[in-house]
Formats: C-alpha cells, structure tokens, sequence
C-alpha cells in the first residue's frame, strides 16, 4: 500500500482569495488555531448545497477540517479582516477580526461570490487581549436565529455549521467552546470604509479607498459601475439596501442590539448575531442587551441609528464623493436626505402586506391606520408575532384573540373597523405574517440543553422557524408569548 491509498484529509474546496488580493491592506494571513477534540453539532445542508459542497463530504474529517479552518486547500489564504468603528458612538480606530477568519470566497450554484467565515477560530493580532473563542451556546444562537431570519425572507448572513471545539471557555464560567462557519455576500463593513479611510489618510492617498470602493462596487452594487459618479451611486446604493433591511427588522420585531458601524454591511444583509432578540412585548424602548444603558439601540430606534452609521460611512467616502471638499458635504447630505424616504416606503409597504391590504391603497387612507395602529400595539404592549396572527383571524369572523389583548377596547374597535373596510385578505396576511419567530425564552430553553448536551429541543425550534409562516399541529407552543416567569430577558455580546 503506498500513501496514495491514505483517505484524502482536506477537502478539495475551490476557494478563492479576492478579497486577499485585492485589499491586502486589510487582510491579514492568519491561521485557526487546532480545534482539540472537533464535533459537528448542526449542518445547514441545503447552505452547502448553495455552495456547491457535499454534505456529506462537509461531516468528514476533512470536512470539519475546513469548518475548522484547520485542514484547508494549500491554495486557501485565509486572513483576518481590519476595520474600525464606532462603537455605542465612540470611535475606535483598530477593530478587527478578533475572533474570526475569512477562509476565502467560493462561487455558488447561481454563481454568487460567498465569504466562508468562521467566528471562534482563536486569536488574531486583532484580539485586544480578548481569547478569540466563543462558546457553544451564542454560536448556535447565531444559528437558529440567522436561519429565521433567512427564512422571514430579511437579508441576512447565514450559517453553515456550528462545530464544538472540544475546548472550554472561560466566561462567568467554564463553557464547551464552539466554532461557527458563516456565510455572506461579503464582510464589507461601514467599519472597513472608515478604516480604509484613515489608512488613506496616514499614507497621502485614496489608492485603497477607492480599491476599497471598487471592490464593493463590484460585489455588490455592479449597478453604480455604470453611472457618472459610481461612488456616489455605491453610497446611494447601501442607504438603499439599509433602509429596507431595517424596515424588515421593524416589521418582525427584530431588535439588532449592537448596531456599531463595524456591525453594519455594505451588502445590507444583517450581520453579527450578539445581543439581539425578537420582540415579546410590542414596544419602542424595547432594549435586550445587557451594556446598552441608554437605550441607543432600542427597537424603535434602530431608523435613526442606520442613519446615523450611514453618515459615518458617507464622512469615510467623502473624498471619494467630490474632488471638492464643500461639494462632497453636499453630495453626502442629498444622499443621506433620502434615507427617510426610503425607509418610510419600505416600511410602509410591509406593513401595508401585514394587514393584507391592496397594493394601491391610497396612502392618504394606510398612513393613519399604521401611525394608529402602532400607537394601539405599544399602549397595550400587544405581543408583536401573534398579534398579526391574531387580526387575519378577525378579518375570518373570530375578533376575541386580537380585542383580548388591546387596552383601549373602543378605539381598537373603531380602528379595525375602518381596516376592514379597506377589504383586507385574511390568506394573504397569513403569508406576511409569521407564527412561529425564536422567542426568547425558546432559544434559552434550547441553548441551555445543547450547553448540556442535548440538542433535541435545538433541532425542534429550529423546524419551527424554518418554515415560519405554516402553522403546524404540535408546535403550538412555538407560537405562543413567553410566560409571565420568564421575566426581563438580557442579551450579551461578544460571548
Ligand atoms: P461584536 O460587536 O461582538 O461583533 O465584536 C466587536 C469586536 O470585538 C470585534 O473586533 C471582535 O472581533 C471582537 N471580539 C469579540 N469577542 C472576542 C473574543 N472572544 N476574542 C477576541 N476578540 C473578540
Ligand atoms: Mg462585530
């Protein structure tokens, strides 16, 4: 038998290594550390499919070798990515993959270019001192609620597994460590333009901004490449994909948690799955995350916070926007000026499918009904996914379970009855509306019995979400709001 015959011990993935070649200055080359004793806890197999993987090469050994990050094909550069970024409003200069690889981009089935990530990977030069792991439980958080999300139809990230390391991990106490592998259309951050942009600075010119730029023109917003000014069409193109990301937040009752900028994308899909939760409780002030004292980034207040990073991005491509400093500002302001705009329609179209109204519906009519409505859903602190639920359920005939939740009975009847007279489809609210979101006290229940070991109340709520629209029988208390023991819930970050 010659070494010929040995079983191969790294998948042969055609990975590339653009984003490394093009932007070297915000690449490091960097390796994951070993991962001692590696176990797959959860595969998303039709991800893999998407990828042009074989799930069933991705359980191998040498499949967890590339989920690992610790077996890969010699030609893989993998790099940790530099960024900076504001963080609860205060700017830090030098961020980075603390914790986190980018193994290379692999192009789909339907010929997208895909970042393969792995968070947990072990330190980095970025580290700051922090250990680069993280531990199971937040790993699969990042999982099951990443899959929702997908599966809301909301832009996203995706995960592709989660693997125990075998090591454990010291937090307020020992945890199994973990290793998540993610999937996005890219890891361009509103923190990689403004790190790009001081080291433009440092070296005296734009070279790598407009790289920078070039690049996330090309992955991205292609469209912008054949306009006049293509970085003013770029920045016009992410307020447009963050206006609609967060009006799909708003309509779910989706809170971020951490919307630093260096946890904003380019790409619009959601990223950096920390603190975040769903709404029980409908309520603007609504906050989970255990830092965020001031309510910065509460639920009803994420609008403003996206524009707020948008114009820390708009500052960072300013000498990209016009050769003249007074006439960037300018360009920067018109831009900015139509977020409001744009994230008004898009919520309001949302909203409009929430309650199954026609698509012309004049707005003179649907404006008020919503501002009501939203004032009816917070006074009554109504539970934000049933509630939907609950109105088509009216509109067949059974008016109790909305009317047994609202506080001021009167001016809910004297609402429901100027939206039923906009002739609202019952069937297609059903398809707008979700029944099944990971609700908070469903994800605990679930991580705390994978901490333990037990992965069958993870897999069940993971079914429930993924097909968020069907009820089903035997998930009913998938749909259901928390009780009324699970008390506050806090979230935290970086864990
Ligand atoms: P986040 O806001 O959680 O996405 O992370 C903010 C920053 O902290 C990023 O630069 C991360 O890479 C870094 N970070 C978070 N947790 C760790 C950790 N355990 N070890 C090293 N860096 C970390
Ligand atoms: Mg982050």
């Amino acid at each position: 038998m010659t070494s010929t015959d040995a079983p191969p011990t790294v998948l042969a993935v055609p990975l590339q290594h653009r984003f490394a070649d093009e932007l070297p200055e915000l690449a490091l080359p960097w390796q994951a550390e070993a991962a001692p004793e590696p176990r797959l806890l959860v595969l998303t197999e039709d991800l893999a499919t998407e990828l042009g993987l074989d799930p069933e090469e991705l359980r191998s050994d040498a499949g967890l070798g590339l989920l690992t990050g610790t077996a890969l094909p010699p030609t893989a550069q993998p790099v940790a990515q530099g960024y900076a970024g504001h963080q609860f409003g205060g700017y830090s200069p030098l961020l980075g993959d603390g914790r986190a690889l980018l193994l290379g981009e692999l192009v789909d089935t339907d010929a997208r270019l895909r970042d393969l990530h792995l968070k947990g990977s072990g330190r980095t030069p970025f580290s700051r001192g922090a250990d680069g792991r993280a531990a199971v439980g937040p790993m699969l958080r990042e999982h099951v609620i990443s899959e929702a999300m997908h599966a809301l139809g909301i832009p996203t990230t995706r995960a592709l597994a989660v693997v125990a390391t075998g090591r454990r991990v010291q937090r307020e106490t020992v945890l199994p460590g973990a290793l998540l592998a993610r999937v996005a259309s890219s890891h361009l951050r509103v923190g990689s333009f403004q790190y790009a942009r001081a080291l433009a600075h440092q070296a005296g010119d734009l070279a790598l901004l407009r790289r920078l730029a070039d690049h996330a023109i090309a992955r991205h917003h292609p469209e912008a490449a054949a306009t006049g000014s293509p970085y003013v069409a770029l920045l016009d193109g992410v307020i447009a994909v963050q206006a609609r990301l967060v009006a799909s937040w708003m309509h779910v009752g989706f809170v971020h948690g951490v919307m630093n900028t260096d946890n904003m994308t380019i790409s619009g899909e959601t990223i950096d799955y920390g603190p975040c939760a769903f709404l029980d409780a409908h309520d603007p002030a609504a906050v989970f995350s255990s830092i965020d004292h001031g309510g910065r980034y509460a639920f009803g207040n994420q609008p403003a916070v996206a524009t707020w990073n948008l114009a820390r991005l708009a500052e960072a491509m300013l000498p990209l926007l016009d050769e003249d400093e007074e006439g960037a500002v300018s360009v920067a302001q018109e831009s900015l000026g139509r977020f409001r705009d744009l994230y008004a329609d898009a919520w309001t179209e949302g909203m409009r499918a929430k309650l199954g109204l026609p698509g012309g519906l004049d707005r003179a009519v649907l404006t008020p009904l919503l501002a009501e409505l939203e004032a009816l859903m917070s006074s009554g602190r109504v539970d934000h996914t049933s509630f939907f639920r609950s109105l088509a359920r009216l509109v067949r005939g059974d008016a109790e379970p909305a009317r047994g939740v609202v506080l001021d009975l009167p001016a809910f009847d004297a609402w429901s009855e100027r939206w039923l007279a906009t002739g609202p489809d019952a069937d297609a609210m059903d398809r707008a509306n979700p029944v099944y979101v990971p609700r908070n006290h469903l994800v605990e229940e679930a991580l705390t019995a994978a901490t333990d070991g037990d992965l069958t109340a993870y897999q069940r709520l993971l079914e429930a979400v993924r097909a968020p629209y069907d009820e089903r029988p035997g998930l009913e208390r998938y749909a259901l709001p928390a009780p009324a023991d699970f008390g506050a819930y806090t979230t935290y970050c970086g864990t």
